[in-house]
């Protein structure tokens, strides 16, 4: 019996698509077999959950389950006896590392990669795909708190304009290799054994061009340096990578060009760190403040916010601020900002204030006004005698 999609997700059964998709995106980091290397029981669990997030992350197909269930897929094209099953199939099995999942999510959001997996990509018959190129971003906090456009220059190789990527000439055509009849290499017996090499009068081409292109040179490709516009989604943290399909370098031969990954490095912050989603700020404030209570202002990514210190606040005490902090990516909910108020203690007091705090300290019934330091000091007694 198939379990309910819903309930390997953990949602409800109307849960809205963004709550889908956070539910999915903390199981399938949770169970991924890069995390869990050999776990046959995390496989397992990761290929279930891929599956339910494959057909209630898409609306037809998850209208289709709601109406009818997992019998809903028999009979649908690419559906087949197992159901909905036939659906996982092109996922994330295989070779998709973490951050392909995050760059699938990104890309079904963003529109940054519309091939799916590498293992889909159509190749034309004949041609040689491009590498893939990677490159890093550098952001500050605030950009990856409210998502950026980057323009960035790469440095690839890209088809040639003149000839279109052919390598003949404008006005010529590149030739069958006499050789190897375009094969790309040539076989020879050699006792029992054929052997094949790549063919030298082609360099493995399959082609001879007669009147090379003058501007690639008969390549096909020229480097150059190429401006490529990022959209970067709000809530994307360090490590984290964006995929952008067929932006990478030029394919050969009628290849498709190779994709191109954008890794992300958030820059430090003056005073803002980052847990997950929350943003977390130390703000130091004065023992007075922390005796008497205090509204003080404090710096969040939305501008300044007054926040009210109650009185006899103690030094290290988190304040939270609801939904102040980083966005999820793809999702309006954000997390909490954490406010660690550090209580400073006065120096170079002046002479009057050493009188002062003297007198206050005459003044106070230290059991009263400070029962920790009172309970830990009892609390010494008690073991030392
Ligand atoms: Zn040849
Ligand atoms: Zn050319």
């Amino acid at each position: 019996m198939k379990k309910d999609y819903y309930e390997l997700l953990g949602v409800a059964k109307g849960a809205p698509a963004d709550e889908i998709k956070k539910a999915y995106r903390k199981l399938a980091v949770k169970y991924h077999p890069d995390k869990n290397p050999g776990d046959k029981a995390s496989e397992e669990k990761f290929k279930e959950v891929s599956e339910a997030y494959e057909v209630l992350s898409d609306d037809k197909k998850r209208q289709m389950y709601d109406q009818f269930g997992h019998s809903a897929g028999a009979g649908q094209a690419g559906g087949g006896p197992g159901g909905f099953g036939g659906f996982g199939g092109g996922g994330f099995e295989g070779g998709a590392s973490m951050n392909d999942i995050f760059g699938d999510i990104f890309g079904d959001l963003f529109g940054a990669g519309g091939a799916r997996g590498g293992g889909a990509r159509g190749r034309r018959r004949g041609g040689v795909a491009g590498a893939d190129i990677k490159t890093q971003v550098d952001i500050t906090f605030e950009e990856a708190a409210k998502g950026v456009e980057k323009v960035i220059t790469i440095p690839k190789s890209v088809s040639c304009n003149t000839c279109t990527g052919s390598g003949a000439k404008p006005g010529t055509q590149a030739e069958t290799c006499k050789t190897c009849h375009g094969r790309g290499e040539v076989q020879f017996q050699q006792g029992f054994f054929a052997i094949s090499r790549p063919c030298s009068d082609c360099q493995g081409t399959g082609q001879r061009i007669a009147n090379p292109c003058e501007d690639c040179r008969g390549s096909g490709k020229i480097r150059k340096r190429s401006q490529i516009a990022v959209k970067i989604p709000a809530g994307i943290d360090t490590g984290q990578r964006l995929k952008l399909s067929n932006e990478g370098e030029a394919g050969e031969r009628g290849g498709l060009p190779g994709d191109l990954y954008v890794v992300i490095n958030v820059l430090e912050h003056d005073f803002f760190t980052r847990e997950e989603a929350d943003v977390l700020c130390d703000v130091p404030i004065t023992f007075v403040q922390a005796a008497l209570g205090a509204e003080i202002e404090v710096p969040t990514l939305d501008g300044k916010v007054k926040v009210k210190i109650p009185e006899g606040t103690q030094s290290h005490k988190t304040l939270r601020l609801k939904s102040k902090g980083m966005p999820y990516i793809g999702s309006p909910s954000r997390g909490d900002q954490l406010v660690r108020v550090i209580v400073e203690t006065p120096s170079k007091l002046s002479r009057e204030q050493r009188e002062l705090l003297k007198k206050f300290d005459e003044s106070s019934s230290i059991d009263h006004t400070h029962p920790l330091h009172k309970n830990f000091f009892d609390r010494v007694r008690n073991m030392f005698g």
